[in-house]
């Protein structure tokens, strides 16, 4: 039986998602890969134990993440059972709705329909009374707004969930969004963008956005799925997201020109005392995004990841160092 460890809440930072009451902790665990069914159980409880023993409090799922879809929450769910739910008070547990997950009309998307019934089953298989955040996973062109924020606010009043977010959302959508849920008196907790060194684009209008509206902005991907760590400094390793199945990453992204950069970003992450993942946290880390959400395949992966937060300010010397280094 999983026991805690006492000091877990001694070295990681909390920050204060938007202008909302609740914190998060500047690291995140996400279950997007690594907890389907083609991983052992053993090293998914190790990942999930080792995060919460040392301060990560909030773990990111949805409905779809596996494979196959929902394996990701079942799993979550039987590491709960093993000792970990006696601190459910302790975590931030959050899932997402829109993609496709059954047949038929109702399957996928924005609807209320859609979104509700899948919560259902998401609190099923991780066996939750409720989440503390549940996202709209991406916009849907075919549904009103009115009515997918409608859906989250009642997620919200039926206690399913805490808090709403919204994910992939552009920046005048994410205005409206807050607006509509705003107006039915559940503010708009998160938005989940993607994010990293080596994709900025939130900085063009998004980042302003959230700071205007008081919502916090969680990160997805900031190592670029592995690619801001020393996996692809020498080639593509064995047992690596982009050796593997995975349509998300694959060997063709790992192009000479971008290894260069990396190698590059490397030089400086070596002169600041930190492995190349630690710079790309904390670099994403120096604004006022409230967390970064990382993936792990394995408990030193976590632990490189975590030690990021031991120095998050960066000179003006160092950030152009970085901005040099990422230059074609
Ligand atoms: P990251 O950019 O953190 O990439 C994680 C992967 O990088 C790991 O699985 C591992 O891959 C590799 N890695 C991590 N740390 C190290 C290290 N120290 N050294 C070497 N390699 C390392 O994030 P993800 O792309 O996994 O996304 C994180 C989370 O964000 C997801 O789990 C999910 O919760 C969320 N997300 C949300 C989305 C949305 O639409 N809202 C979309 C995508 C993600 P390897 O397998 O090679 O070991």
């Amino acid at each position: 039986m999983y026991l805690a460890n006492p000091d877990r809440y001694a070295t990681m930072p909390y920050r204060r998602a938007g202008r909302s009451g609740l914190k998060l902790p500047a690291v995140s665990l996400g279950l997007w890969h690594n907890f389907g069914t083609d991983r052992d159980l053993d090293t998914q409880r190790a990942l999930v134990t080792h995060a919460f023993d040392h301060g990560v409090t909030h773990f990111d799922l949805a409905d779809n993440y596996g494979p196959p879809p929902g394996a990701a929450e079942t799993a979550f769910g039987r590491v709960l059972d093993g000792g970990l739910r006696a601190h459910r008070d302790e975590m931030v547990v959050s899932t997402k709705a829109g993609y496709l997950m059954w047949p038929g009309p109702y399957g996928e998307w924005g609807s209320r329909k859609h979104l509700l019934a899948s919560l259902d089953r998401s609190l099923r298989r991780m066996g939750l009374e409720y989440v503390d955040v549940f996202y709209s996973h991406r916009p849907d062109p075919g549904t009103p707004l009115e009515e997918t924020m409608g859906a989250l606010a009642t997620a919200v009043r039926q206690g399913k969930a805490l808090y709403a977010g919204v994910s992939n959302y552009p920046p005048e959508q994410t205005r409206e969004a807050a607006r509509i849920l705003r107006d039915l008196g559940t503010p708009l907790l998160l938005h989940q963008p993607r994010y990293s060194l080596l994709d900025r684009a939130p900085e063009e209008e998004l980042f302003d956005t959230l700071d205007e509206l008081g919502v916090g902005a969680i990160v997805y991907s900031p190592l670029a799925q592995g690619l801001l760590t020393d996996r692809y400094l020498d080639g593509i390793p064995p047992g690596s997201r982009a050796a593997g199945a995975s349509p998300f990453l694959t060997s063709a992204d790992v192009t000479p020109e971008l290894v260069a950069r990396l190698r590059a970003l490397n030089d400086v992450a070596v002169k600041r005392g930190q492995t190349l993942a630690q710079l790309a946290l904390a670099w994403v880390l120096r604004s006022t995004v409230t967390s970064v959400i990382v993936g792990a395949s394995s408990t030193a992966q976590l632990d490189d990841s975590l030690a990021a937060t031991r120095n998050l300010t960066f000179t003006e010397e160092e950030l152009a160092l970085v901005d040099a280094a990422l230059e074609p």
